[in-house]
């Protein structure tokens, strides 16, 4: 009895002992682990310590691995953009010359024919060039060299002065030169800026004048084709062949993606012309309308200092300094760049009023 109940005892101490050692452990690691903590935090806060650092900042780094999946995805989106603008408009001018041009060349008089192919290729080629410039030609960003600046306040991405009128684009990541906005829903996958406003607006405007005006002229072949489908229900149904059925479907498919363009690309359209008239772009509409109601709150009237009246912002917007730019300049495909730098904005050589000195914003 004695052996057994010895036995328990050095046992029980044994057991004893045990959890005494292995508290003693835990304690011990529970130690180590904060005092890692500690340390972790301390280098953390050590290595991020800014003297801008404020919640705004914090905000943005939380939300950097989503704004770069969408900046990612939305770069991936363009391309598909890009790819499908040039495929529709490709399949638009490939209708027009196998199914309607041999039967414009045959019904048609002279007169109509000189026009039809005269105005179709002058559009044709407007789109294409404006196109291809919009999207090959850089919007322009601020010098690297800091020095070369004189901006007026700071890019807080960039870490550099920014120049009057310059923005920075989140998906280019980099600051541009007279931003107007970052281009995908009209199909560019650029961003839109000083050197390529021109291209882009030129751009949207051949576009819908090309919609509208295989719309107008396909309204009779549209009628015809969309009666043409209607009856191949009825029974019995009209023996077309195949070449016939493929034309009526062309036809009303050119008719319906033309109207509809011409709809949703000439709203787009009037409403950049609108801003182009008062010398805006995009982004200063925004930041217009919101000084022009503090000034008013105050008494004071808003004036836009990149404004120099309508017809001379077009002047400007397009390039034209003596009038037959407007043939050379507009109505014809023109490379030429547009006034100034976007560093500085002084008074245009086309505009003959004198104003006072340009303010930046
Ligand atoms: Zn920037
Ligand atoms: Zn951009």
């Amino acid at each position: 009895m004695r052996s057994w109940q010895r036995m328990f005892v050095a046992v029980m101490r044994l057991l004893l002992k045990c959890l005494r050692l292995g508290q003693r452990r835990r304690f011990k690691l529970l130690r180590q682990v904060e005092q890692l903590w500690h340390y972790g935090n301390l280098c953390l806060r050590s290595l991020l310590y800014n003297s801008f650092t404020n919640s705004d900042v914090v905000l943005d780094s939380l939300f950097e691995p989503i704004y770069w999946l969408v900046d990612h995805v939305t770069r991936w989106f363009g391309v598909v953009f890009v790819a499908l603008v040039i495929g529709l408009t490709s399949s638009i001018v490939a209708i027009v010359y196998i199914c309607l041009l041999p039967l414009i060349l045959q019904t048609y008089t002279p007169a109509w024919i000189c026009w039809h192919l005269a105005y179709g290729h002058w559009n044709l080629i407007m789109i294409v060039f404006h196109y291809y410039m919009a999207i090959t030609t850089s919007p322009g960003h601020p010098p690297q060299a800091k020095d070369d600046l004189s901006g007026v306040s700071i890019c807080r991405k960039c870490i550099a002065p920014k120049p009057a009128r310059t923005h920075h684009c989140s998906i280019c990541n980099r600051c541009v030169l007279k931003m107007d906005h970052h281009c995908q829903a009209a199909w560019l996958n650029n961003c839109v800026g000083h050197y390529n406003h021109r291209y882009f607006f030129s751009f949207c405007l051949f576009m819908t004048m090309g919609c509208i005006y295989c719309s107008v002229s396909g309204w009779e072949m549209f009628r015809d084709a969309y009666a043409a489908i209607e009856t191949y229900y009825q029974t019995p149904p009209p023996t077309f062949s195949f070449r016939q059925r493929a034309f009526h479907k062309s036809v009303v498919y050119l008719w319906v993606l033309c109207s509809s363009v011409a709809l949703a690309l000439g709203a787009l359209t009037l409403w950049h012309a609108a801003l182009i008239t008062r010398g805006e772009t995009s982004i200063e509409r925004h930041i217009n309308k919101k000084e022009r109601q503090r000034l008013q709150k105050k008494g004071k009237v808003f004036r836009n200092p990149y404004s120099y009246g309508g017809w001379d912002n077009w002047k400007v917007f397009l390039g034209v300094d003596v009038p037959r730019h407007w043939l050379t300049r507009v109505l014809l495909p023109s490379p030429h760049l547009p006034h100034g730098t976007g560093l500085s904005w002084d008074l245009p050589p086309c505009v003959t009023e004198q104003r006072t000195p340009l303010l930046a914003i």
